[in-house]
């Protein structure tokens, strides 16, 4: 496994373009037609904001400033009924539009069951804004029961796994299921299955370890060599921010979260800028967005994607043509998944959005309860093939 580093500064995401290679997916994978949806106008171009260059520090805050306001698009609710005598509006017009492109997975789940038969599938979730609503208070960003519930009967039915950005401690805590396993940290740290072929005696990273139910696991940890590093940063980030009011930072243990969902916007640059400072005198470290929070990550080659690779390898998985690996989220980290989900022309990635954004996804749900109704299809799905 290589894991060199491939950032060699702290570096700021910009929103994910869409890849020229989309047009070299399978086209049994595709969920719409290639150039017939978007043949004629149909596209929705995202704005981007020009800057003019004045003075060097002028640029970078503002480019901060972009980039923090394009990672977290505001909420937007969507009423289900529309009213017959007041046609939707502009915003309406835009996600349907939007949505030709990245359909319902619930309107569409029949096409995807369709491509699932014969196949066994692999189930990965995101946790926040995807099975938990998005609150203010990150500490509070509980799943419901139903919702806790769908997740168990899925994980009873599929190879199931959460892969979030916090640590994987307060994930498990927060979703509270043995049936299914864990990766924290975007991850970094995660809890799987013992290969099928045992033979991970060759990876520095893996140690074999045994669960709290007795169950033998592996503990993955590619980034292990930062955890002096990141404890070191996550006290200067509560140092450098603890004069901004509303600013949060949490430890993810191998990535450290500024949340700034509770901060005025006017104090948007400055905490960027602390985050900023921090992050001069850490080569090694790198800093990517997520919605209305700055994560701080060790600079290594490792993500999202290729944490569900790892899964699917030691589920005994990787090589299987009868495998469809499904992933949900919302967040740009989970754009990685999305594109080694793509790309490898493996399996279907599901953005969770209120907002049209630009996604490697193939299908769209717009929010946790339309995940519910997704994982509930599943099951009803499964039970009618037994
Ligand atoms: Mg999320």
């Amino acid at each position: 496994m290589d894991l060199k580093s491939n950032h060699p500064a702290p570096v700021l995401t910009d929103p994910v373009p869409i890849s020229k290679s989309r047009l070299g997916i399978h086209s049994s994978l595709l969920p719409y037609s290639p150039g017939a949806a978007f043949s004629s106008g149909m596209y929705i171009a995202i704005p981007r904001k020009k800057v003019i260059p004045s003075k060097l520090d002028d640029v970078r805050a503002s480019g901060w400033l972009d980039a923090m306001k394009s990672s977290s698009p505001p909420r937007k609710k969507l009423t289900k009924d529309t009213s017959i005598d007041v046609g939707p509006d502009d915003s309406q017009l835009v996600y349907l539009s939007w949505m030709l492109k990245y359909p319902s997975a619930i309107s569409s789940f029949e096409r995807i069951m369709n491509y699932a038969k014969g196949k066994r599938i692999a189930l990965f979730l995101d946790y926040d804004g995807t099975l938990s609503p998005i609150v203010d208070d990150p500490d509070r960003a509980f799943m419901s029961d139903s919702m806790r519930t769908a997740v168990r009967n899925v994980a009873n039915y599929f190879p199931t796994a959460i892969i979030s950005g916090r640590s994987r401690d307060k994930v498990h805590e927060f979703v509270g299921l043995t049936e299914l396993y864990y990766a924290g940290s975007h991850g970094m740290d995660i809890v799987g299955p013992v290969r099928p072929s045992g033979n991970d005696d060759n990876n520095s990273n893996c140690i074999r370890s045994t669960d709290k139910q007795g169950k033998e696991v592996n503990l993955f940890q590619p980034a292990s060599e930062f955890l002096p590093l990141i404890d070191e940063v996550f006290s200067s980030l509560v140092e450098i921010t603890k004069g901004i009011e509303g600013a949060k930072v949490e430890n993810n243990k191998f990535c450290v979260s500024v949340h700034y969902r509770n901060v005025d916007e006017k104090n948007w640059t400055t905490i960027a800028k602390s985050v900023h400072e921090i992050l001069k005198g850490h080569p090694r470290l790198r800093l990517t967005h997520g919605r209305k929070v700055l994560e701080v990550r060790p600079v290594i080659d490792w993500d999202k994607g290729k944490a569900v690779e790892f899964l699917l390898d030691s589920l005994g998985l990787s090589e299987c043509e009868d495998v469809l690996p499904i992933y949900v989220g919302d967040d740009r980290t989970d754009e990685d998944a999305f594109k080694v989900l793509r790309e490898g022309n493996r399996g279907y990635g599901i953005l969770v959005s209120s907002v049209p954004k630009e996604s490697n996804a193939f299908y769209s749900l717009k929010d946790p309860s339309e995940v519910m109704e997704f994982l509930n299809s599943l099951v009803r799905w499964k039970k009618s093939k037994i």
